[in-house]
């Protein structure tokens, strides 16, 4: 950040009294402009034991498959925004099911919640941010070409849930290297 966004005046990096981080801070208006994590919100949509994966037409990750995930809006929930990303990347409707993973991906400065999805007909298709859109039995999901390890993790644990038939909360910290 290099301009207060209230006047347009230069801002500068300090710890504002009575705070214990550097901020940007304006010496002009004193605004302080704080900068914390972003919510993603995403799911795993299931149809007859298939899942339902995107392959990115966007970096980052171009090229790999992911779950319809992407940043929270204002003024939506968490479960209506992961209902929305899958409109936008797979055009598929889904009845948004439990929560089952939470993933802090500290590097990026982000924190991804799943949830558990149905397909509410079967239809789907590649939205603007997806090269294609596809169901996977998950014997044949691309292992080496999943994009992100929040993914990862996230269908790891969907998988070993529905076969073992137990709906639990799943949580892990991915710390600074390795992918996100
Ligand atoms: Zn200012």
């Amino acid at each position: 950040m290099n301009f207060c966004s209230a006047c347009g005046h230069t801002v500068e990096l300090r710890i504002p009294a009575g705070d214990s981080f550097t901020r940007y801070v304006c010496p002009s208006c004193g605004k302080v402009h704080y900068q914390n994590p972003l919510l993603v919100v995403g799911c795993v949509p299931e149809w007859n034991d298939q899942v339902l994966l995107c392959r990115r037409a966007i970096e980052p990750r171009r090229g790999y498959w992911t779950i319809p995930a992407g940043f929270m809006e204002n003024d939506e929930t968490l479960a209506e925004g992961a209902a929305r990303e899958t409109m936008e990347e797979a055009m598929a409707r889904v009845e948004i099911q439990d929560m089952f993973a939470v993933v802090d991906v500290v590097h990026a400065r982000q924190v991804h919640v799943m949830f558990r999805a149905r397909l509410l007909d079967g239809r789907f298709g590649a939205g603007a941010e997806s090269l294609e859109v596809a169901l996977f039995d998950p014997g044949d999901i691309p292992w080496d070409e999943i994009a992100f390890l929040s993914v990862r993790f996230a269908l790891e644990k969907f998988l070993e849930d529905r076969a073992a038939g137990v709906v639990r909360l799943h949580t892990t910290a991915l710390e600074r290297r390795g992918g996100g």
